[in-house]
């Protein structure tokens, strides 16, 4: 079921759960982000570049939210990380109760950073708290560039915007100026990255907005 506004109820437990995921982490000392995007727009690839640049300094796990399979966590796995797989089995997004009890399952003294895949949606995973530091959106420039306007609270509700494919931006109707005010409108305090993936350009940036992020909270 796609959920565009969830009742006040559902609202309130999730959020009391993800308080509780909050105070667990926090006591691990770990720190967590939650990735969210349209599906495709490289989730997964920007985990699979970017964790073994730091897996020399901490300790990482995954938690891969997939509608179905487990291929995201398999490429995730590659990297050496500790990965656990949540499938919803129909659900399009993650709440805070299937977080709680993937972290029951983690080991968390044997973590420093936990990154949260979303699943791939652009809607509700916006509205589900899971009590992580920060929530991360990508957008991948193959997409619409009125995105920001037509899912505002993804924006809203964002740290970081990273724009992703950024190579292909000669390649397609993308206006990027437009997007980052339109996002910028939306969210005034939104940090931006533009990156690709494929080529490692930008990933230096989201490599050190990480750790500047991680001492901030866990300094
Ligand atoms: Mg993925
Ligand atoms: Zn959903």
């Amino acid at each position: 079921m796609h959920q565009i506004n969830i009742g006040e109820d559902l609202r309130g437990k999730n959020r009391e759960i993800a308080e509780e995921n909050r105070e667990m982490l926090k006591k691990h000392g770990i720190f967590s982000l939650n990735l969210m995007s349209a599906p495709g727009a490289g989730k997964t690839s920007l985990l699979v570049k970017s964790l073994p640049m730091i897996t020399d300094r901490y300790r990482i796990g995954v938690i891969e939210g997939d509608i179905q399979t487990t291929r995201d966590a398999e490429r995730v796995k590659k990297t050496g990380v500790e990965v656990y797989q949540i499938q919803t089995g129909g659900v399009c997004h993650l709440d805070a109760a299937m977080i709680h009890s993937a972290l029951h399952s983690l080991d968390l003294d044997a973590l420093d950073i936990l990154f949260i895949e979303n699943v791939g949606n652009l809607v509700c995973p916006a509205e589900f708290e899971l009590g992580v530091d920060g929530r991360v959106m990508l957008m991948s420039i193959t997409e619409g560039d009125d995105k920001p306007k037509k899912y505002p609270l993804m924006f809203s509700e964002s740290r970081l915007l990273v724009f992703n494919k950024i190579d292909l931006l000669e390649h397609v109707d993308f206006d990027l100026q437009k997007a980052k005010a339109e996002a910028a409108e939306i969210n005034p305090e939104i940090e931006i990255i533009d990156l690709s993936c494929r080529t490692g350009e930008g990933l230096e940036n989201w490599i050190s907005w990480i750790e500047g992020f991680y001492k901030s909270c866990r300094g």
